[in-house]
């Protein structure tokens, strides 16, 4: 499903803050497969999860291909129209911009012309199975949610608009233990339902708790130092 060939990545090239955060990564993930990214703060996680993506410009060096098709010059959008998913390690808040009008946008974007109560049922459903408040979804998105509830509302719209690559970062930091079960669960499910494949940034195993891991890297100063 996915692979990356050689990526690297330098914020700020040639000035006094050029920071090399990745020195040439290469991974493989089948369609299924689960793969846990671990690593210190600042080994470079975020930055490959960002690059799979598209965020950050395209002045990431090295191949990503999905299914095989070379995706390294494609926008976020294309990417995105293409299957992956990524929940950041901060959701942003976006006031003005409902939860509902963001998702039936996105699923428009992609061809899918939704009537608003079909998008709200949608909703409501992911909504409930992450355990969130329904009317979240009518409230400006992330705005005034606390740590764990960003997260759980990242997988409502994951289960929303059904991504074949989910890529989570940090997805467990804020959630409680119950909440985090429930979430490992959720995850379980959806690569049962749909085949999809994962990519997770995760210092707690209790993410993992109902997951079977297929690889776990680990990550240091830009390098996968373990696989
Ligand atoms: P983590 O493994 O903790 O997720 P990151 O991938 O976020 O680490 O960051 C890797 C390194 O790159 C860190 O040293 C970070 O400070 C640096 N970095 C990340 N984004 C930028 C940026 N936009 N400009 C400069 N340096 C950055
Ligand atoms: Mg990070």
């Amino acid at each position: 499903m996915l692979d990356i060939i050689g990526v690297e990545k330098t914020f700020n090239p040639g000035t006094v803050n050029e920071k090399k955060a990745l020195r040439g990564i290469d991974l493989h993930l089948d369609e299924g497969d689960f793969v846990t990214v671990i690593g210190g703060n600042g080994a470079g996680k975020s930055t490959i999860l960002r690059g799979i993506m598209g965020i950050g410009g395209l002045n990431y060096s090295g191949k990503v291909l999905l299914d095989g098709k070379d995706i390294s010059k494609s926008s976020i959008t294309e990417r995105a129209h293409n299957g992956i998913f990524m929940s950041f390690q901060e959701p942003v808040a976006i006031e003005g911009l409902s939860l509902i009008e963001m998702l039936r946008s996105a699923l428009e974007a992609r061809g899918e012309k939704l009537a608003l109560s079909a998008v709200k049922i949608r909703i409501s459903e992911a909504l409930e199975k992450v355990g969130l408040s329904p009317f979240i979804a009518s409230r400006e998105l992330n705005h005034k949610l606390s740590g764990g509830e960003k997260k759980k509302c990242e997988i409502a719209q994951m289960l929303v608009l059904q991504p074949k690559l989910v890529l989570l970062d940090e997805i467990d930091s804020g959630l409680d233990a119950k909440s985090c079960k429930n979430i490992s669960t959720i995850l379980r499910d959806y690569q049962k339902e749909i085949g999809a494949s994962y990519l997770i940034v995760s210092h707690n195993l209790k993410i993992l708790s109902e997951l079977t891991v297929d690889q776990e890297i680990k990550v240091d100063s830009g390098r996968i130092v373990e696989r």
